[in-house]
C-alpha cells in the first residue's frame, strides 16, 4: 500500500489525518482488504477502493516446497518482476526474504538474479508489500533482505520499508539487511543507528578471487568493505554476519578457510557456510568438504554454522531468486484481493503452519541464484536506475569462471 498516496487521497477527502493510521494498522496485521477496515465509514473505504491499490504489488504465481517453503512472483504496477520468499521453520518462527531491486546491476557470477537484466529500485511500498502479502496468510516476525538487488544501493526504500516492518509483527532487531559489500551503504546504515543485523556476502577471502567471483570487489575491495564492518561492530556492538557460498573447488579449501581466519575478527564476526544450490556452472561443495572447512574455522575461535537450504525444490533457496516461473498466460491477481483468507483483523492472529522442518541459522535463507539459470520474464523497457545503480562489469576472469 502506497501510503504516501493514501495520505494524500485522504487529505483530498477531507479525513482526519488519523485515518491513514487506522487503514495503516489493519493492512499490518493482516486485513485483505479495504471492506475488512470497520471502523472506516463505508463511503470513505469505497473511495480508498477506488483511488488507492490496496498492494503495490500484482501477485502472477506462487510455488508451494515440500519443506512449507513458498515463493511469490510479483509484477509491480509497470511490470518489474519481483520475487519473496516466506520460510517456515519448526520452532513457529516466519521469516521473509525481500526483495530490493527488480533484477540487480551488481552481475555476481554465482546468481541468477545478476543474469537478470536489471529493472530498477522499488519503493519503501513495493518492499513493504511482498511482508504484507505473507502477513496476509500468517503472522511473520522475521525479515532477511537477501532477496533480488542489493539493498545497500536502494538503502532510502530498505530503511523506509524497516521503518513499518515492526507494525507488521517484524521488529529491527529481528531484521537482517545483507550486502556483497556495497561499502557506502554499510556506512550509512552504521549510521542511522538502526538495529536490525548487517550480513555481509564474502565467498572469498582474497581479492583476486572475489573480484573474479563478485565484479563489485573490483570497486570496494575486501580491505575497504572488512573495514566498514568492523566500524559497524564497534559502533553498534552487534556482530556481523558473514555468508559464505561454499563452490567446490573454487572457495573450499583448506588454506582458503585458513586465509579467512586470518581475515576475519572472531569478536566481530560469524561465519554462516552456505550449501551451494546447484543449477549453474559451479558445483556445490560436499557435506564433508563443507564440514572440513567449519572445522578449520571453529578450531580457530571463528564462529560458524552451516545453512540448511529451504526450498531448493521450488528455486526458492540461496541463490535461485531470477523471477522465472511465471508465463506470460498466468492471470494476474492483485495483491490483497487475491482471496487468501485474511490474517485476521486487527488484535487476532491466525495459527502457525505446523509440521514444518526444522530451523536454520540466522539470518535468513534466500537469495539470489545460479548462473545457466534460464533468464526470467524481462520487463518491457528499462526506466533510469538511480545514479548509484550502475552496473558493474563483470571482469574477464568472472565471466571465465562463470562459463
Ligand atoms: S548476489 Fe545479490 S548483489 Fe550479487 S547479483 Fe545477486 S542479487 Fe545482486
Amino acid at each position: 500500500m502506497d501510503l504516501e498516496l493514501l495520505e494524500r487521497t485522504l487529505a483530498d477527502a477531507g479525513e482526519p489525518s488519523y485515518r491513514a493510521g487506522q487503514a495503516w494498522d489493519w493492512a499490518a496485521r493482516g486485513a485483505a482488504g479495504y471492506a475488512a477496515m470497520t471502523n472506516l465509514p463505508a463511503a470513505l473505504r469505497a473511495r480508498l477502493e477506488d483511488q488507492v491499490p490496496f498492494s503495490t504489488l500484482t501477485v502472477q504465481r506462487e510455488a508451494h516446497a515440500r519443506d512449507g517453503t513458498v515463493k511469490t512472483l510479483f509484477h509491480t504496477a509497470d511490470g518489474r518482476p519481483v520475487e519473496a520468499v516466506l520460510m517456515r521453520y519448526r520452532d513457529g518462527r516466519r521469516s521473509v526474504c525481500l526483495s530490493s531491486q527488480s533484477g540487480c546491476p551488481l552481475t555476481c557470477t554465482f546468481c541468477a538474479t545478476g543474469a537478470m537484466r536489471f529493472g530498477r529500485n522499488l519503493s519503501a511500498w513495493e518492499i513493504l508489500d511482498q511482508a504484507l502479502h505473507f502477513r496476509r496468510v500468517e503472522p511473520i516476525d522475521h525479515v532477511v533482505f537477501m532477496g533480488m538487488g542489493e539493498p545497500m544501493m536502494n538503502l532510502d526504500a530498505v530503511l523506509g520499508a524497516c521503518a513499518r516492518l515492526p507494525g507488521a509483527g517484524v521488529t529491527n532487531r529481528r531484521t537482517a539487511i545483507s550486502t556483497v559489500g556495497w561499502v557506502p551503504g554499510i556506512e550509512r546504515l552504521t549510521a542511522s543507528g538502526l538495529p536490525v543485523r548487517l550480513a555481509l556476502s564474502l565467498h572469498a577471502a582474497d581479492d583476486a578471487l572475489r573480484s573474479a567471483i563478485m565484479p563489485v570487489n573490483e570497486r570496494y575491495p575486501l580491505a575497504d568493505v572488512l573495514a566498514a564492518c568492523r566500524r559497524h561492530f564497534e559502533a553498534t556492538n552487534r556482530m556481523v554476519f558473514v555468508e559464505y557460498v561454499m563452490l567446490a573447488g573454487v572457495n573450499d579449501r583448506h588454506e582458503q578457510a585458513r586465509q579467512l581466519v586470518d581475515v576475519l575478527d572472531p569478536r566481530a564476526f560469524k561465519v554462516n557456510l552456505i550449501p551451494y544450490n546447484p543449477t549453474g556452472a559451479y558445483h556445490g561443495s560436499g557435506r564433508a568438504a563443507i564440514d572440513a572447512f567449519r572445522a578449520v574455522l571453529e578450531e580457530h575461535g571463528l564462529r560458524a554454522t552451516v545453512r540448511l537450504t529451504r526450498g531448493r525444490d521450488i528455486d526458492a533457496a540461496c541463490g535461485q531468486l531470477a523471477g522465472v516461473t511465471v508465463p506470460p498466460s498466468a492471470a494476474p491477481t492483485r495483491a490483497g484481493e487475491d482471496g487468501r483468507a485474511p490474517g485476521g483483523p486487527p488484535g487476532e492472529a491466525t495459527s502457525a503452519t505446523p509440521g514444518t522442518p526444522r530451523p536454520g541459522g540466522p539470518p535468513g535463507e534466500a537469495t539470489s541464484a545460479t548462473p545457466g539459470t534460464p533468464r526470467g520474464a524481462q520487463p518491457p523497457p528499462p526506466v533510469p536506475a538511480s545514479p548509484e545503480a550502475t552496473p558493474v562489469k563483470r571482469s574477464r576472469s568472472a565471466r571465465t569462471l562463470a562459463t
